[in-house]
């Protein structure tokens, strides 16, 4: 038996290097050794101001990215988070043995909190839960993610414990795996990347908006002239350069930054044609997918037909345990 991965991204903006490097880019190395199931979490983007015209087009461009960086449909279930109604049905359930005190501690809530103030909402404040339903809900034991999500990860540990001992043992405590790049910083240098900042470097940007927007990335703040050494551990640029670059070059430009034998100027020159020619059979398959409109659709469908029996047999499970009436 294979152990079940469960993973996601959120549709709140098109999907950037961050979710690739930290999140998508294991999935495609995972697909094969685990039982996986990958999610277009649209109830957890629905807690931030989102444009309804566009909703649906967008969960459609973030699944097609999937696939288009290398998550096989045959392989791994795809599906939107909406589809399967019990994750929002299991995250009721959980809200009511998660300890509001434990919540207020997320970093992520309490940063959005500061950035809205008194405009939060109550799903912003769940999110967490609804984060340990997904996972939980199909008894996954391993979940690849970004740093970011290690404290909402710890959360779900905890309410899958507290679960277990008022009700009886049901759920795994799920593992989290980063890889190498777990952080990704934004082009600003300051924050991780995020669609909720504007510091992106987006899978679908065109050859001259990589240009562009690499040019204009911070680099180590301690470089200030061509000819002083840089500190490629403290700059983004040479990060991307590790995950797009031969490790050739990579190794040629950390030691040229160290040596100030290369500018910033010129790494960033060679990280701009290696990431363009990374990124251009992505957006061919891409494209190629979003041609047909019903395409998107239908793998869609397919994969919460896969996933809906696992969900229900847990909440089948869930409730009996809970002492619900039976339907
Ligand atoms: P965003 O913050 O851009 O809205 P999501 O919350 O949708 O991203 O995250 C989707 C996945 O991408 C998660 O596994 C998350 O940990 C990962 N991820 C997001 N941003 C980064 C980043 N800057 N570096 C590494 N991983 C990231």
């Amino acid at each position: 038996m294979k152990k079940r991965i469960f993973s996601g991204v959120k549709p709140t903006g098109h999907m950037h290097l961050g979710n690739y490097l930290g999140s998508i880019r294991q999935w495609v190395a995972l697909q094969d050794k685990y039982d996986c199931i990958f999610s277009v979490v649209d109830l957890h983007a629905i807690t931030e101001d989102y444009d309804v015209a566009d909703f649906a087009d967008l969960n459609f461009e973030i699944a097609a990215l999937y696939i288009a960086c290398g998550v096989d449909p045959a392989k791994a279930a795809i599906f939107i988070q909406s589809h399967v109604p019990e994750h929002a049905e299991l995250a009721w359930i959980l809200d009511t043995i998660t300890p509001t005190g434990l919540l207020n501690r997320m970093t992520q809530y309490k940063d959005r909190a500061v950035e809205k103030q008194e405009s939060v909402n109550a799903g912003l404040f769940n999110y967490p839960v609804l984060m340990a339903a997904d996972i939980l809900l199909y008894k996954a034991e391993v979940v690849p993610v970004g740093e970011d999500q290690c404290q909402h990860l710890e959360l779900c540990r905890d309410i899958a414990r507290k679960f277990n001992a008022r009700f009886g043992q049901t759920f795994p405590e799920p593992q989290t795996i980063l890889n190498e790049t777990p952080r990704v910083m934004g082009l600003d240098g300051e924050r991780k990347m995020s669609k909720s900042y504007d510091n992106c470097l987006y899978l679908l940007d065109a050859p001259d908006a990589v240009e562009k927007n690499i040019l204009v990335a911070k680099t180590d703040p301690q470089r200030l002239r061509r000819t002083d050494p840089g500190r490629p551990e403290m700059c983004n640029i040479h990060l991307l350069h590790r995950a797009f670059s031969s490790p050739e070059e990579a190794a040629t430009v950390d030691k040229g930054c160290r040596s100030a034998a290369i500018g910033c100027v010129d790494c960033k020159r060679m990280l701009i044609k290696n990431l363009n020619a990374f990124l251009a059979p992505i957006q061919r398959r891409y494209t190629e997918l979003r041609k047909d409109p019903g395409a998107m659709p239908s793998i869609l469908r397919k994969g919460a037909e896969r996933v809906r029996p696992i969900a229900r047999e847990t909440m089948a499970e869930v409730r009996q345990r809970c002492g619900l009436v039976p339907m």
